[in-house]
């Protein structure tokens, strides 16, 4: 006999979760079934680690910085495996979060592997649950480098495997993993090259983060290979030695990641079982009711391609739930104006279109643009100096904000804020009309002219 549930949730990560315990919240029996370590990838291989690792790298440039504020440190270096311990001890101490939160909402979590075997009959390791509805939110992983010498990489997982920092690294990929993992292993020590396929990172951001964050990667020290495919990953005399397409030998290094993408975790989940169909692109296809093309069965978060980020895959969890179980009709998530951090150093932060996206969508003459370039005062002191640079795209007569863009300290911060504005339909005027905070970076954002 099959073990019922009114839902039966496929993946514990961002998304998976958030809707279990919704749904439980409004009285259904939910069940969680989970193949790895709760909380999936942003918990235990992505956001939450990454984020202890900037925050050791923003640390690494503080103490260069603090020389200029009179202090005489002694930095007798960084004890990586230290480092590691601890960031791997607090990811353990989440686990267990989540595993209690699950537990206090009346959520079942199903440890193992699950497969459709009908559009509401899942198998996990020999156990058969049926459901009502299921929400397929299995997410995803690293490319795998598909060239000779690939199988010598890591990948982002294998980051945060690293016993001991390499003395200097290859990365590859032009995204904001890449970006941001290349930063962190640059500021904690490790030569890093960037090998990126054409001639700017975060191709698809406003130009002047992209620009920016080649120009901040550069004074960490992070040498830029432009135009750069690998053809070929070799060892040699105990080092790693990549070959380009064109021919280009890139210096050895102790260790290359390969970061150029991710692809949704779909392929053993018995799809065709259940009538579930893929896009052309191999992600789960779904209306923007989450609904797939079978109508119990629904998919949530980076199994679908939308925007891969924690809290996409959290509110299109709740949404849903909030829709299934809590009565709210219609309700979805909108994907439009969701704002971004990219934990370069310095950060990232962008909500909107991008000043191109803008122009095409609402032609040159309609848009115009405010920017803002300068030195935070924080470096008034130091020798080290990173610009900050500001871009309001306002479109129409009431100029209206269509997109805002930031690189500098404090971005990761500051845009949240800035993000529920723009959300709302803000004016430049209504900007211009809000009294600045003095002093601070975020005051350019309404003092721009
Ligand atoms: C290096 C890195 C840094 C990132 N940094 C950020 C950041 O700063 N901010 C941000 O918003 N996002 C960040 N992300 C993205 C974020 O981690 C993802 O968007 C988010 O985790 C997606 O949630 P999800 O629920 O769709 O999938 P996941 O969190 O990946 O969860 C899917 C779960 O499903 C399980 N699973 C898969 N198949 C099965 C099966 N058949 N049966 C049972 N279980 C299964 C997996 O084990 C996994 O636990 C980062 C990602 C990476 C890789």
């Amino acid at each position: 006999m099959p073990e019922k549930y009114d839902l039966a949730v496929i993946g514990g990560g961002s998304g998976g979760l958030a809707c279990a315990q919704r749904a439980a919240e409004y009285g259904a029996r939910a069940v969680v079934i989970e193949a790895g370590r709760l909380g999936g990838t942003c918990v235990n291989v992505g956001c939450v680690p990454k984020k202890v690792m900037w925050n050791a790298a923003e640390l690494a440039a503080g103490l260069d910085d603090a020389a200029g504020y009179g202090f005489a440190l002694e930095v007798r270096g960084l004890d990586f495996a230290a480092l590691k311990a601890k960031r791997d001890a607090y990811v353990e101490r989440l686990n267990g979060i989540y595993a209690k939160n699950l537990d206090k909402r009346g959520v079942t979590l199903i440890r193992g592997r699950a497969r459709f075997a009908g559009a509401q009959l899942l198998a996990v390791d020999g156990r058969k649950i049926e459901a009502g509805r299921v929400v397929i939110a299995t997410g995803g992983r690293p490319q795998r480098a598909r060239f000779p010498g690939g199988e010598l990489c890591i990948d982002s997982d294998g980051f945060f495997d690293l016993a001991a920092l390499p003395a200097r690294t290859l990365v590859a990929g032009s995204g904001y993993v890449a970006v941001e993992l290349a930063g962190i292993l640059a500021a904690l020590g490790s030569k890093v090259t960037l090998a990126i396929r054409f001639d700017r990172v975060l191709r698809s951001f406003d130009t002047m983060l992209g620009d920016g964050a080649m120009q901040a990667l550069r004074d960490g020290g992070v040498g830029i290979v432009t135009g750069a495919t690998t053809a070929s990953l070799a060892r040699k005399d105990g080092a790693l030695v990549a070959t380009l397409a064109d021919g280009r030998v890139l210096p050895p290094v102790d260790c290359m990641l390969w970061a150029a993408g991710r692809e949704p975790i779909v392929e053993d989940l018995g799809l065709e079982r259940a009538g579930v169909a893929l896009s052309a692109s191999g992600f789960v296809q779904v209306d923007r009711f989450q609904q797939t093309t079978v109508p119990q069965v629904f998919a949530i978060g980076d199994v679908t391609g939308h925007l891969p980020l924690t809290p996409v895959a959290i509110a299109a969890g709740r949404r849903l739930a909030d829709r299934l179980y809590g009565g709210m009709e219609g309700r979805h998530l909108d994907y439009g104006n969701v704002p971004t951090v990219v934990f370069t150093h310095p950060p990232i932060g962008t909500v909107g279109l991008t000043e191109a996206e803008a122009r095409a969508q609402f032609g040159d003459a309609a848009v115009r643009v405010y920017t803002s370039n300068f030195v935070p005062m924080y470096y008034a002191l130091t020798t080290h100096k990173a610009r900050a640079s500001m871009k309001l795209v306002v479109t129409g007569p009431e100029e209206r904000i269509v997109g805002l863009h930031v690189i500098g300290d404090g971005a990761d911060e500051m845009l949240q804020g800035f993000a529920v504005a723009v959300k709302m339909g803000a004016r430049k005027r209504d900007f211009d009309d809000t009294v600045a905070i003095h002093p601070t970076s975020a005051e350019e954002f309404v003092t721009m002219r």
